[in-house]
């Protein structure tokens, strides 16, 4: 085995043996990782490997939020917090607050304080988005939807229902307006005009550009409790809104998507479209495997209320028209004028 391949082997493992050792970059979003990052498995053709975040830097890549490479072995702190995050991400049964907090060494309230100031999540929060990632990855892979959900490190199907409400599996929940969920919100100005966040506690649940505020979100969740925006949803919102002024590669936010398995399906591979980079419909189609169906791939798409972050700007028509765009085709225009030039400039 080459030293490359031995690297590329030890990514796939997610080797914790290995961090410090080396990092892996990956092309398509200008993020490195320690070799146990949990982020989502990049393809080998877009990954190269360094010895230092010093020349991953010089190559123009940035440090990964959630691994955070460029702090490794710097405080004993954030060593500790990212073994709590390895272990939430690893173990079959995640750890429980106490458990984190005892194996750190700190007490359960100061443990909370450290990681959060660390991760920007709390370990709840960070949990549940641990979780949700992996059912939905294991969705894509498994047959069966309950396979799926034991795969993920859900002790019965009833509780991964109630952490995800519905994602992935039918979109009852939304359609019955939100009941049960708390919603919080806040309005935002950005370059292209007002936007409008909503947020559950698993994650963000509304992006748009809209001057109605509140009035949007009784909409979308007429039977939701709305509330204020708290630290969590305040911190999203600013980087949402430099998304829109200032976009760029890696923008890593938990998420509330739901609709139906199809329609998220598509709202996947929208994420997946690297910035700068535009696709047709038939060509979104093709890569969720169903490369009939582009009028149901543009009908999903048409859906998304997640503006920005799931990036449904970046789909065109086949002949390279902008086509439709939900908030107004000259703002599509004027994102993608911008993510092109973060394009140039990064080469
Ligand atoms: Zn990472």
């Amino acid at each position: 085995m080459t030293q490359d391949e031995a690297r590329w082997k030890a990514v796939c493992d997610r080797d914790v043996a290995q961090n410090g050792v080396f990092i892996y970059a990956v092309k398509t979003t200008g993020i490195f990782c320690l070799p146990s990052c949990s982020s989502r498995q990049a393809k080998r053709e877009n990954v190269d490997f360094y010895e230092t975040v010093r020349q991953a830097q010089k190559a123009g890549f940035r440090a990964c939020k959630r691994c955070l490479p460029d702090q490794f072995g710097t405080s004993p702190q954030v060593d500790v917090i990212r073994t709590a995050c390895e272990d939430l991400q690893n173990l079959e049964t995640p750890p429980d607050l106490e458990t984190l907090a005892q194996t750190a060494g700190l007490s359960p309230a100061h443990f909370q304080k450290v990681f959060k100031k660390i991760v920007g999540l709390s370990p709840k929060r960070y949990a549940m988005a641990v979780r949700k990632q992996r059912l939905l990855r294991d969705l894509n892979l498994s047959d069966s939807v309950t396979n799926a959900i034991y795969d993920a490190g859900y002790s019965s199907s009833s509780r991964a229902y109630a952490d995800m409400g519905t994602q992935g599996l039918s979109p009852k929940n939304r359609q019955s307006g939100g009941r049960g969920e708390v919603v919080r919100f806040a309005t935002a100005k950005s370059d292209l005009g007002e936007i409008v966040v909503g947020a559950t506690e698993r994650g963000i649940c509304l992006v748009e550009f809209s001057t109605k505020g509140e009035q949007l979100l009784k909409t979308h969740f007429p039977l939701a409790e709305l509330k204020p925006a708290d630290a969590d949803l305040a911190g999203e919102v600013v980087e949402i809104v430099s998304q829109i002024n200032q976009p760029r590669a890696g923008l890593s936010l938990p998420l509330d998507i739901q609709g139906t398995a199809f329609q998220e399906r598509v709202w996947q591979a929208l994420q997946d479209i690297p910035l700068g980079k535009t696709v047709s419909y038939a060509q979104l189609a093709t890569a969720i495997g169903q490369p009939t169906a582009a009028r149901a791939v543009a009908s999903a798409c048409a859906k998304n209320s997640l503006a920005v972050v799931v990036p449904c700007h970046r789909v065109v028509r086949g002949t390279g028209e902008l086509s439709g765009y939900k908030w107004g085709v000259d703002r599509k225009q004027a994102l993608l004028n911008l993510e092109s030039k973060v394009k140039k400039t990064n080469k």
